[in-house]
């Protein structure tokens, strides 16, 4: 996919963007990590990679899991529902 030569989080250390926990250094990381994902050129991109493949872990277009949460589960909804149609 041409768009990741374009990512912002390549020159970064990409534990970055899948901090353990919520709190203290993970918090700290998170807000970084979507620091870095606010300059990023692709990030729509990116957010769309992860609804479509389901990636539950880590910060994928500016979302952390929890905010990504009610978006794949939205994405899922539509999928199904267009499936009943195909
Ligand atoms: S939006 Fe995605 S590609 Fe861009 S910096 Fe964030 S994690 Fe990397």
């Amino acid at each position: 996919m041409e768009w990741m030569e374009r990512a912002e989080c390549v020159r970064e250390d990409p534990e970055l963007f899948f901090p353990v926990g919520t709190t203290g250094p993970a918090l700290r990381d998170l807000q970084e990590a979507k620091a870095v994902c606010r300059r990023c050129p692709v990030a729509q991109q990116c957010l769309d990679l992860a609804l479509s493949s389901g990636q539950t872990a880590g910060i994928w277009g500016g979302t952390s899991e929890s905010e990504r949460a009610p978006l794949l589960r939205a994405a899922r909804r539509r999928e199904r529902y267009h499936a009943r149609f195909r």
